[in-house]
This record gives structure tokens, sequence and C-alpha cells, in this order.
């Protein structure tokens, strides 16, 4: 009896798109690629990367999108483009697997506030909304409890996610939706929880390079596109000692005495 192949044939390389990151790339988030790709060809696994910026055309047959943060206005200017051309959209309907940090979560929910604060049109493609409120801006550490995502396969951990996060809306999940985890350190999606997840699009205010610090997300992403047998141990040692470092961190500086400006400036 032969048995059906677990993992895509070898002969195709993952194909990874990152889009607009002349729009949308402010925190870095050009390291998601890196990190995907790398892990990718450490299997054996080969790779495209692709990266589209503002005005050109959105391939609809890539395995994988990634879309970063951003500020205001740039987030309206993306979403009227993607909106145009639909690329995304059909990517996402033929089973795509897409990452949104921060900005690019808000831009694919139902709606999101532009620099006025007037709520706008997402694509709708994450089932979740975005609001301003009368808080202030969320910056610093973000550290969730043990972020989990559930799959029809079974459910994958994910361990704590650990990262930073800069931003002001706030994000409401929808009943389609999951979230990735309860919050330990930070403000994440404003109501304790973080990340939200509609289908295989996954949306997290861990901004930039994410993935650097969060390899099981990295390699949760990839399972989805090559199987998650061909999702094989990699030698994580060094990442796991900066994990260690930084979560310590963001506990630290949460148990640490607050400290205004003027006494930081004073002080110095
Ligand atoms: N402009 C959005 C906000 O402030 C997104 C910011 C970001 O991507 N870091 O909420």
């Amino acid at each position: 009896m032969t048995s059906l192949p677990t993992t895509r044939p070898t002969v195709s390389a993952v194909r990874i798109v990152s889009l607009y990151p002349d729009l949308l790339g402010t925190y870095g988030d050009g390291g998601n690629a890196l990190v995907l790709s790398r892990r990718l060809e450490w299997r054996g696994i080969a790779v495209e990367h692709i990266t589209v910026d503002a005005g050109e055309p959105v391939p609809d047959s890539a395995d994988l999108y990634l879309v970063g943060g951003g500020e205001d206005g740039p987030q309206v200017q993306a979403t009227r483009e993607l909106e145009q051309s639909q690329g995304l959209h059909r990517a996402v309907d033929n089973g795509a697997v897409v990452l949104a940090i921060c900005a690019g979560m808000q831009i694919l929910g139902h709606r999101f506030p532009d620099a006025n604060g007037t709520s706008r049109t997402g694509l709708g493609l994450l089932d979740c909304e975005t609001l301003r409120v009368d808080r202030p801006r969320a910056v610093g550490e973000l550290l969730t409890t043990r972020a989990q995502l559930a799959t029809p396969e079974g459910i994958i951990e994910l361990g704590p996610l650990t990262g930073f996060e800069n931003h002001a809306g706030r994000t409401i999940p929808g009943s389609r939706s999951q979230t990735l985890a309860s919050i330990e350190v930070g403000e994440g999606n404003g109501d304790g929880t973080e990340g939200v997840v509609t289908g295989k699009v996954v949306g997290t205010y861990l901004h930039g390079p994410a993935l650097a610090r969060n390899p099981l997300l990295a390699d949760a992403l990839l399972g989805w596109i090559v199987g998650a047998s061909a999702i094989t141990p990699l030698d994580d040692a060094d990442i796991e000692s900066l994990r260690t470092e930084r979560i310590q961190a963001a506990r630290d500086h949460e148990l640490a005495p607050r400290r205004s400006w003027r006494d930081i400036l004073r002080r110095s």
C-alpha cells in the first residue's frame, strides 16, 4: 500500500512574499522572512523570497505572506492597494498562510482607525476589529503565557511569546477567531489576550522580527505549508538562551518601580 506523502514534493520551493516593506516595515519586519527562509534551508527545503513594494502586483500563488507594522498613514494606503489587487484575498482563499504584525493585523481585520481616529474598513481576512481607545500608547516588552495554536490536526504548543510592542490601537477578536495566549507583561490586544488567528491568517502585536525570538511560531507557520513531519528539530540553543534572557528582562522590568522620564533625565 502506498501512503500519501505528508510533505510537499521537494521540487517546488516554498514561496514567501513580503508585502509592502516600503509602507509596512518600520520595525525590522524583514527579519521574519529571513528567519523563515533560514529555518527552511537548514532543513534542506528550498525557498523563494519575493518582495512586493507598493504599486506592484500581488502574486496570489505564494505559500506564505508577511505583512509588517507601520504608521497610520501608510496603513491606509496599504489597505487601499490590497483591496484593489485582491491578490492576498485569493491567496488566503487558496489556503495561503499569513503572518501580520501590528498595523498588518489591524488592516487585515474588519475595521481599524486612521490617523484622525476615523474608523476605516479593513480587508476582512482576520476576524477582529481595532479601535482607538482612551488609553496611553502600548509601548514596551510584551510577554505572554504559554501560547497555543488550535488547528484541525491538533494543538500546536508555541511556548511563551516574547517581543516588543508599540501601538495605539487595541484589537477585539471576533467569534470566528482564536487568540494565541494571555498576556503576562504588556498590552497585546488590550483585553488580556495576545494575537488573533482566523484559519491560517495569524495576527500579532509582537513587532518586527518576532519570529527570531519565537522559533516555535515560525515552525508552526512553516508546518502548515510543508507538513509537520518536515519540521525536523534544529539546534535552537542560542535562541533559547536569548529567550530566557528576554523573558527575565520583561518580568524584571514589570516589577521595577516605575520611573518618569523626568526622573530618568534628572539622573543621567
Ligand atoms: N498605527 C497603528 C497603531 O498605532 C499600528 C502601529 C504599528 O504597526 N506599530 O496602533
